[in-house]
């Protein structure tokens, strides 16, 4: 049986999202908080940590992991804006889309000196399959290197502040420790960067994998962060964030959106940089019996942009489809780096499945439509 919170629409089934005794889930708690925060002192104390890493000897002031997509976009602007000397750095996605190309070149253009770093793709595309077979997350690798690059880069380039955007914590509700949390540290990454319980160091071995083939996967040394001071702060706890703002603003700097809405999502102007992601959310739909859409109807009731009727019926539309395209890519397309066919993903699919929270025939078996789509037995 699924709870749903009484305020946004999602459900008791994500993990670590919890319910206060009138319904209502931590991700709205949190919100209310960061209303009432002190957006003053909160930029003010950001302007002081800036002024004492701010450099005018030939040297970059700051690291800011960038996808190229809106909020990133957002960082670099926020940056330079406070006359930071920011390095961008990005860890090339999994799947890279045209889109999402033209958006680092165009983030470029803001006016920054920019590294990207793409990990072995054959190395990569075993990843895929692991995390997809093994925990039922295709963007594994991803969500490791999007952390442990930026880190590596720092380290590297010492550089020793790093600029991330917004606590995932803080918006999609987790422990309120974390939630409060302003520093992104090796800590925070083990507990919430998307591991899944499935640890690098529990790859070589796998598919052939080496330790050799695991450094951009891999957290820098201690002794080496220590040696550059390396700190992480996470943007959104000192400035309000808002996705949408942050899409209204990269716009006018020139951040393309795709020209529909995209599929499985309810907005075109996010996620647009991988075409695995259609994957990735789809397997959070069979998991847990929500999906992107959720999420984004979710941040707009919050903000009271979005009656949470109409949040209803956005999640009912948009939510959990089965991923034929994403970013107009077919899936076979996408599917074929990890050499897997359809019925292979779709018996992956089936066994990830919570079968609680699909309707299931007489002889047990999942129940779908002509177009693969499950029939959810819940709804918010
Ligand atoms: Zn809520």
């Amino acid at each position: 049986m699924l709870h749903y919170c009484v305020r946004c629409v999602m459900p008791d089934s994500k993990p670590d999202l919890r319910f206060d005794e009138s319904g209502v889930c931590n991700a709205c708690r949190n919100f209310e908080r960061r209303e009432k925060a002190d957006w003053a002192a909160r930029r003010r104390e950001l302007e002081e940590i800036l002024s004492r890493y701010r450099r005018h000897d030939n040297h970059w002031d700051c690291v800011v992991p960038v996808s190229g997509g809106k909020d990133s976009t957002y960082q670099v602007l926020r940056m330079l804006q406070m006359e930071m000397h920011p390095l961008a750095v990005t860890a090339t996605t999994c799947d890279e889309s045209a889109i999402g190309r033209a958006n680092i070149d165009n983030l470029k253009r803001l006016g920054v000196d920019h590294v990207q770093f793409s990990p072995n793709p054959n190395v990569r595309a075993k990843l895929n399959r692991i995390g997809l077979t093994q925990v039922g997350d295709i963007s594994w690798p991803e969500h490791v290197a999007i952390f442990t690059i930026p880190v590596r880069t720092a380290v590297a380039y010492e550089v020793p502040l790093i600029i991330w955007g917004e606590n995932s914590q803080d918006e999609y509700g987790g422990p309120a420790a974390a939630a409060e949390s302003r520093v992104l540290d090796r800590r925070w990454l083990e507990e919430f960067g998307g591991l899944l319980g499935l640890r690098v160091s529990d790859l070589p071995g796998m598919e052939g994998l080496r330790v050799n083939d695991l450094v951009p996967y891999s957290y820098p040394t201690n002794e080496s962060l220590q040696r550059v001071g390396v700190t992480g702060l996470f943007l959104g706890y000192f400035l309000p964030w808002d996705g949408y703002v942050n899409a209204l603003v990269a716009q006018s700097h020139g951040l393309r959106t795709f020209d529909r809405t995209v599929e499985g999502s309810a907005v075109n102007y996010e996620n647009l940089d991988n075409h695995q992601t259609g994957i990735h959310d789809y397997f959070k739909y069979l998991k847990f019996g929500f999906g992107r859409a959720s999420d984004i109807a979710s941040l707009h009731v919050r903000r009271g942009r979005l009656s949470r009727s109409d949040a209803v019926d956005i999640v009912l539309h948009h939510d959990g489809k089965f991923p034929w395209t994403y970013l107009g890519k077919s899936i076979e397309e996408t599917l074929r780096p990890l050499d897997m066919s359809i019925d292979e993903f779709v018996s992956i699919c089936d066994r990830f499945t919570n079968k609680k929270l699909f309707e299931i025939d007489a002889r047990g078996q999942l129940v779908k439509d002509y177009r693969g789509n499950l029939v959810r037995r819940y709804r918010p």
